[in-house]
């Protein structure tokens, strides 16, 4: 039986990314009065950093930012992450609000909006999260099972202590299992844009998981090198 369960607002934290100092005020003056905790920063870098260290219940997404494009900050969260997030915009055109969806927002509100109409589409978003199971609670390739819920991997039944890094490592190479995913495409996914080119960083990480999931990391079956090109994960040993 799947349980219903009404969201808690005070226990809801909502990361607001918006480089406008009275929007981010005002709305983060309207979030905490509903019973939410903001946290509000005002770059796109510092956002994916915070997604990534701390990810809040719901991310509030301004478009225009100071240091990148909001929609590249909605697409690197959405190669990880189904964390419910809403576009605020500035923009009211509809093919806005389209571009916005098709990299993933789930909802787009564009600005100037009234505080009753951000509280409760953030509700009714949060509502839609909590009564629908994960789509993707787990993920299994061969032996190796990720409880994406719990954080928790397992080999052959066996717990993994993984760093952070190579959880989301391990986790983007589950994800795409028998595709070939490119280093830049990898170091994207898991460090972000600006370590794009910066291989060591990539190898040294992939070389630390293949240790802690292969008994012979030097023979390594399930992150294989393809020469030239990349990584994968192959579907069978
Ligand atoms: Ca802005």
């Amino acid at each position: 039986m799947v349980t219903l369960r009404q969201p808690q607002p005070a226990t809801r934290q909502i990361l607001i990314v918006e480089d406008d100092e009275d929007t981010a005020e005002v709305v983060t003056a309207i979030m905490s009065q509903a019973g939410y905790t903001v946290m509000a920063v005002d770059r796109g870098q510092v956002a994916l950093h915070e997604i990534h260290n701390a990810p809040p219940d719901l991310v509030l997404l301004d478009l225009g930012l100071p240091d990148m494009n909001g929609l590249e900050v909605l697409r690197q969260v959405r190669a990880n992450s189904l964390l419910p997030l809403i576009v605020l915009s500035g923009y009211t055109e509809e093919r806005d609000k389209v571009i916005a969806l098709e990299a993933g927002a789930d909802d787009y509100l564009a600005k100037p909006f009234s505080p009753e109409e951000l509280v409760a589409r953030i509700g009714a978003l949060l509502r839609r999260v909590e009564w629908t199971v994960p789509v993707e609670p787990k993920l299994a390739v061969r032996q190796l099972e990720v409880d994406l819920a719990r954080r928790v991997v397992l080999m052959r039944g066996k717990r993994l202590q993984l760093t952070p890094i190579e959880y989301a490592l391990l986790v983007a190479l589950m994800r795409h299992a028998g595709q070939v995913l490119t280093h830049d495409e990898l170091l994207r996914m898991v460090w972000g844009d600006q370590y794009s080119g910066d291989f060591s960083v990539l190898r040294v990480n992939v070389s630390r998981l293949r240790q802690k999931l292969d008994e012979n990391p030097r023979a390594p079956s399930y992150i294989v090198t393809v020469a030239g090109q990349g990584y994968t994960m192959p579907l069978r040993p």
